[in-house]
C-alpha cells in the first residue's frame, strides 16, 4: 500500500493507551496527515511504500509536546522583569505592555517568536492568553502550529479591547473567523479571579456550556491570592473580586463554573479538601513548575492530585516567568519538584512527566480524539529526538528516561504537526528565523528606548 511516510525510528514512544510502553525498531506511518499505523520497522517495509522515508533509526520518535499554558505575545520581553515577587512583576510588565501590547503587530511578533522557539523544542500544540488572540492564531498558522487560543478577559481596558463588553465582542469575532481552521482550538481564558469580575464568570459558565468551549483561567497561584481572598482584604491586588469570603477555587464552585471543562493554570495552593474537588468535579490542571519557582510562589502538590485522579497537564507559562519556552527542561523540573514535594523519588517517574506534557495536554482542552499520542487515526502530531549525536544521551537503556532526565531541546531534530514537517533535521519549515528575530529586536529596541533599564 502506497502511503505517505515512513518514519522508522530507534524507539517510537506511543504514550497512550500506556504511557509506560517503548517499543524498539518500529516505524509510524503517516498518510492524509494521520498516524496510519505504528508498527515493527521489518513489518511495515512490507506491507507499505512510502513516498518519503524518514530514517530516524538513531532517534527516539514521541508525540509532539504541548505546552498547556503560555502567553505567547510576551516573549519580546524575555529577561526585562527578572528576580522579582508576582505583583511586583507584574507592576513592571504591565506599564511595558501599555506601551507596546496595545499593537496587534507586537502580539503577532512576540507569538512568531515564541513559536519558532518552541518548534525548535518539540512542541507542537500551545496553549495561550493574551492580548489580540488572532494574533496569537495567525502566528501559529503561518507557523503550521497547532495552537488552543485563549479568548482573553480582564476588567482593565487595553489596546485590545476597551471594556468586558468589548473583550467578548472581539472574541466571539475571532472564535468566529478561525471556526474552519483545523489548527485552531479555543478556551474562553477569563484571566483570574483577581482581574476578572463574578458577573462575567456567570456569563462566561453559560458561553463554555453553550459553546463547548473549555474555561483556562489563573487559579491559587500565589499564597496571597488565597488569604486576602478569604477574608476579602481589597487593599491586596490578589484578592477575588467576588464578596464571597473564601478562597477563589471555593467561589467557582459554589458558582458552578468548575467542571471537566475547566483548566486551573499553577494551582499551588491547595487543600486537601480543594483537591478532592478537584478530581470530583474533573477539572484539569495546568502545571508550570519553572515560572512557579522562579517567582517563588510555591510547590503545587502534584503527588495529592495524581493519587486524587485529577488530570495534570504541563506548561511553561510565559518567557518572562521561565524564561524559556522548553517543554523538555518542563518535564525534568516537574518530575524533580514532584518528588521533593512529596519526599519521595518513586513520584512522577520519567513516563508520568512525559504523559503530562503530551496527552494531558490534549486532554485538558478537549482535544485528545485528534492529538497528545501516537494512535491510530490521531493527527500525526510527533516530533524525533535525536539521542545518537551528543554524549549526554549515552547510553539509552529506557528511552523516557532519556527524553526526559538527559535531552535537551537541541536534540530535538523534526517536528511535525498534521503530517506536515515544520522542523525537518533541526531547520524551520515553515518560519524564516531570521526575520522573526529582526521582528523580535525591533520591539527590543523600541521598548529599551521607552523604558530605559537603570
Ligand atoms: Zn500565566
Ligand atoms: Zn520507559
Amino acid at each position: 500500500m502506497e502511503v505517505d511516510t515512513e518514519i522508522r525510528a530507534r524507539w517510537v514512544l506511543p504514550v497512550a493507551p500506556d504511557e509506560t510502553v517503548a517499543l524498539p525498531h518500529y516505524s509510524v506511518i503517516v498518510n492524509d496527515a494521520r498516524i496510519l499505523d505504528v508498527l515493527p520497522s521489518q513489518e511495515a517495509s512490507e506491507k507499505y511504500s512510502p513516498k518519503e522515508l524518514v530514517d530516524r533509526s538513531k532517534s527516539i520518535v514521541l508525540p509532539g509536546l504541548i505546552n498547556a499554558h503560555t502567553h505567547s505575545g510576551m516573549s519580546i520581553m524575555r529577561g526585562r522583569a527578572d528576580d522579582q515577587p508576582l505583583l511586583e512583576w507584574l507592576h513592571n510588565i504591565w506599564p511595558i505592555e501599555g506601551a507596546v501590547a496595545c499593537e496587534e503587530e507586537f502580539c503577532e511578533d512576540g507569538a512568531l517568536l515564541a513559536a519558532a522557539e518552541m518548534i525548535r523544542g518539540g512542541v507542537t500544540c500551545f496553549s495561550d492568553m493574551y492580548f489580540f488572540p488572532d494574533a496569537g492564531a495567525k502566528a501559529a498558522i503561518r507557523a503550521g502550529m497547532r495552537a488552543v487560543i485563549g479568548i482573553v478577559f480582564l476588567m482593565f481596558p487595553s489596546g485590545y479591547a476597551a471594556s468586558l463588553e468589548d473583550y467578548l465582542r472581539k472574541g466571539e469575532e475571532i472564535r468566529k473567523h478561525f471556526k474552519d481552521e483545523p489548527l485552531i482550538h479555543f478556551t474562553y481564558a477569563p484571566h483570574a479571579p483577581y482581574t476578572v469580575p463574578p458577573s462575567t464568570w456567570m456569563q462566561l459558565k453559560a458561553l463554555s456550556k453553550e459553546n463547548s468551549v473549555p474555561i483556562h483561567t489563573h487559579l491559587h497561584e500565589t499564597k496571597d491570592e488565597c488569604t486576602s481572598s478569604r477574608v476579602l482584604d481589597r487593599t491586596n491586588p490578589a484578592c477575588h473580586l467576588s464578596d464571597e469570603m473564601c478562597h477563589p477555587l471555593e467561589d467557582l464552585n459554589r458558582k458552578g463554573i468548575l467542571g471537566p471543562n475547566f483548566v486551573g493554570a499553577h494551582m499551588v495552593h491547595l487543600t486537601d479538601e480543594e483537591i478532592d474537588i478537584c478530581a470530583e468535579k474533573g477539572v484539569h490542571v495546568a502545571h508550570c513548575p519553572t515560572s512557579n519557582a522562579k517567582l517563588a510562589s510555591g510547590f503545587c502538590r502534584i503527588d495529592k492530585l495524581l493519587r486524587a485522579g485529577v488530570n495534570v497537564a504541563l506548561g511553561t507559562d510565559s518567557a518572562c516567568s521561565n524564561n524559556s519556552l522548553d517543554m523538555i527542561a518542563e518535564m525534568k523540573m516537574a518530575a524533580l519538584v514532584a518528588k521533593n514535594v512529596a519526599g519521595d523519588p518513586t513520584v512522577m517517574p520519567a513516563y508520568m512527566a512525559l504523559r503530562m506534557a503530551t496527552i494531558n495536554g490534549a486532554k485538558a482542552f478537549g482535544i485528545d480524539h485528534i492529538t497528545g499520542s501516537l494512535e491510530v487515526g490521531k493527527s500525526a502530531d510527533l516530533i524525533s529526538i535525536d539521542i545518537e549525536t551528543h554524549p549526554g544521551n549515552f547510553p539509552v537503556y529506557d528511552p523516557h528516561s532519556a527524553v526526559v532526565y538527559a535531552a535537551s531541546r537541541e536534540d530535538v531534530e523534526d517536528v511535525m504537526i498534521a503530517g506536515k514537517f515544520v522542523l525537518k533535521e533541526k531547520t524551520h519549515c515553515t518560519l524564516d528565523l531570521h526575520d522573526v528575530l529582526r521582528r523580535a529586536d525591533y520591539w527590543r529596541t523600541r521598548i529599551n528606548k521607552q523604558f530605559p533599564l537603570n
